[in-house]
């Protein structure tokens, strides 16, 4: 069966206010296929090959059952990203940095307000979505890390992986790769050219959690495992990758629930105390009614899930 849902996001994410997507239920219980709008057919047949993984086959044995999730600060001010941090239960702070517009001087202010709320012990990492050029990166970072006490890593600093690696050669913050990281064969491409000590993976742009074990063994670099903002349905598949993994290093960024208002589930996979089961199978979707698509939303989600199938 196929359910197609629509829920509001709390927050704008991707240019996107109401996320939706077609849950499908096989003998192992449901997946999720919720490619973005703006992604082709082409790219959306990974996306599908995880959601009928989940459905059909089901996963991998975990090697462990929680992993730790980072709490994510979007650009607010230093009090708003205080009081989140400190809310979140997290040990680990994604602080959100270098949007258009914004002063450096803010980014300042938030990671040493987000410092202040984590303690000496916690992690901060910052996300840069590929806004900089490599001298405006080099300069920036170093503030960035005196202000923060310390940072775990700079996300995806610029937008090309020569320019990568040449912030990496020049900061003493590890880099992670996220933008550079969209298709099966991006992560070896990035360990390749020494663009990265990190890679942020998505399981369902790289095909399921067998197919990114895979990708994630052969790159040979540390992994982060992030959410494409699913429902619980299609998050407990990037849970199952994080808990098949056989070295996790880095809190993952798996606790985005509380960016859609709402769930498809009552088992809902909210962090509690910075930490995220890690389930034996998808969640069963319980409140479908709730947040049931329209006609046509639902007719637009069937006829593309359709056209994926038949390639
Ligand atoms: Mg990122």
């Amino acid at each position: 069966m196929a359910f197609v849902y629509s829920i509001p996001m709390r927050t704008r994410f991707r240019g996107i206010t109401v996320r939706e997507g077609v849950l499908l239920e096989g003998d192992r219980g449901w997946g999720e296929f919720c490619a973005f709008p703006d992604y082709s057919d082409a790219e959306c047949a990974p996306w599908l090959a995880c959601a009928v993984e989940a459905a059909s086959a089901g996963w991998p044995e975990p090697v462990r059952d929680r992993v730790p999730v980072n709490c994510t600060v979007p650009v607010v001010d230093p009090q708003r990203a205080h009081a989140l941090v400190a809310a979140s239960g997290c040990a680990t702070a994604k602080v959100k940095v270098a949007d258009p517009g914004v002063p450096l001087r803010a980014d300042l202010e938030r990671v040493a307000a987000v410092r202040d709320a984590l303690g000496p012990s916690g992690a901060i990492r910052v996300d840069a979505n590929a806004a900089w050029d490599v001298d405006t990166a080099v300069a920036a970072i170093r503030e960035l890390e005196r202000a923060a006490g310390g940072l775990e890593y700079v996300e995806q600093p610029c937008p090309t992986l020569d320019e990568l690696a040449a912030v990496r050669r020049r900061v003493d913050v590890r880099v992670a790769a996220d933008e550079s990281i969209r298709r099966a064969e991006d992560p070896l491409r990035v360990a390749v050219a020494g663009a990265a000590d990190v890679a942020v993976i998505k399981v369902a742009p790289l095909g399921g959690v067998r197919r990114a074990l895979r990708v994630a063994e052969a790159c040979g670099l540390p992994c982060v495992v992030s959410s494409a903002v699913e429902t619980s349905v299609g998050m407990a598949a990037g849970l199952a990758l994080a808990g098949a993994l056989p070295e996790l290093d880095f809190a993952c960024g798996l606790g985005t629930l509380s960016l859609l208002d709402g769930d498809v589930t009552s088992a809902s996979l909210r962090p509690v105390d910075g930490f995220l089961p890690v389930p034996r199978q998808p969640p069963t979707p319980d409140r479908m009614a709730e947040f049931a698509a329209d006609r046509e939303t639902t007719a637009r989600w069937l006829d593309r899930l359709r056209r994926v199938e038949g390639r």
